[in-house]
């Protein structure tokens, strides 16, 4: 049977253990980890996944500390809140929802963000030292949504080392980090993007196969080898006819309905990598809490 990787429960357990951890930290340090939220803008979605993660820090125990600014800021003022984030004691973690309004340069933003408080893992410094770490360094940022895919990967319980992995899609938040965490479990990656050629027969020697494109069900049921885990980090929003009515659905970018047959494992969507996600943005501003009372 098909099994079905539930991050909703997953994410939960995340979350139950860092919570325990931060109520351990704050008796150890009379202090809990300190999230700053930068929010530019009302663009919808946005709004949705900064309240969700502001919500889920607080329950955890993580100070929110929250800048919604308005969509006319400039480049300059936003790198001024930066800094001064940069240098707030109480603040660890450092996140800047994306997009930012299209005046605003967003590598210039993050390249801004103290490394060590990097809450999203995107800086150049983690991004390099997640190709160079050693195999577990628990103190590492790492980028939220792979990391998330990993742990997922991780509660299967199988041996992931000798696995041939392919990873669909080469962004930088997604499918990059996606390979490296796999290279350092020691399974041998290939990497698909938009121009790989017979991409179908790609994914079908794939045992791992994690799609991060973007596209709705672009992968079918017979580019999936039979037993292989599938791990589907698209979201994408698309019209459907339910029941005679047009309505809004959110997909992954595997056909599910295909896939759920052909592999041994498989990540929902809605409920799979997208609560994985959140929870590691709490897990890595409370190592950034950890890293900064080490000094
Ligand atoms: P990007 O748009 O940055 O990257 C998409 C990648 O897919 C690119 O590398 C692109 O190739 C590749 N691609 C596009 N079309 C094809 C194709 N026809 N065949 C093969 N490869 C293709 O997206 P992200 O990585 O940011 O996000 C990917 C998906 O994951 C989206 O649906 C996004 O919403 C979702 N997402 C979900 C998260 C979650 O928490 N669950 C978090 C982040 C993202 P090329 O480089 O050649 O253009």
């Amino acid at each position: 049977m098909t099994h079905i990787l539930n991050g909703k429960e997953i994410a939960q357990k995340l979350r139950d253990s860092l919570k325990s951890e931060i109520i351990e930290l704050k008796n150890k340090f009379d202090a809990v980890p300190g999230l700053a939220v930068v929010q530019v803008g009302n663009v919808a979605a946005s709004s949705v996944y900064v309240k969700a993660k502001t919500k889920n820090a607080i329950e955890v125990g993580i100070e929110v500390i929250d800048h919604h600014l308005d969509e006319s800021i400039s480049q300059n003022d936003l790198l001024i809140l930066i800094e001064k984030l940069n240098n707030q004691d109480n603040v660890n973690g450092i996140l800047v929802q994306l997009p930012l309004p299209q005046h605003i340069n967003e590598q210039v933003v993050l390249d801004s963000i103290n490394p060590e408080k990097d809450a999203d893992g995107f800086h150049p410094l983690n991004v390099g030292k997640l190709s160079i770490a050693n195999h577990n360094d628990e103190n590492l940022l790492i980028p939220c949504t792979p990391y998330g895919c990993l742990i997922m990967l991780k509660e299967l319980g199988v041996e992931l080392s000798g696995k041939n992995a392919v990873v669909v899609g080469r962004s930088n938040i997604v499918g990059k980090p996606m390979a490296q965490l796999l290279i350092k479990e020691s399974c041998t990656v290939t990497v698909a993007h938009s121009k790989t050629k017979r991409l179908p027969e790609v994914c079908k020697n794939a045992d791992i196969l994690v799609a991060a494109v973007g596209r709705p069900e672009m992968i079918e049921g017979d580019w999936i080898k039979k037993g292989a885990i599938v791990i589907d980090v698209g979201i994408n929003r698309i019209e459907k006819e339910i029941d005679g009515e047009k309505k809004n659905k959110l997909v992954g970018d595997v056909n599910y309905v295909q896939a759920e047959k052909i592999a041994s494992a498989i990540t929902p969507v809605p409920g799979g990598v997208g609560p994985m996600t959140i929870a590691c943005l709490l897990r890595n501003t409370t190592i950034a809490f950890k890293n900064s009372n080490k000094n």
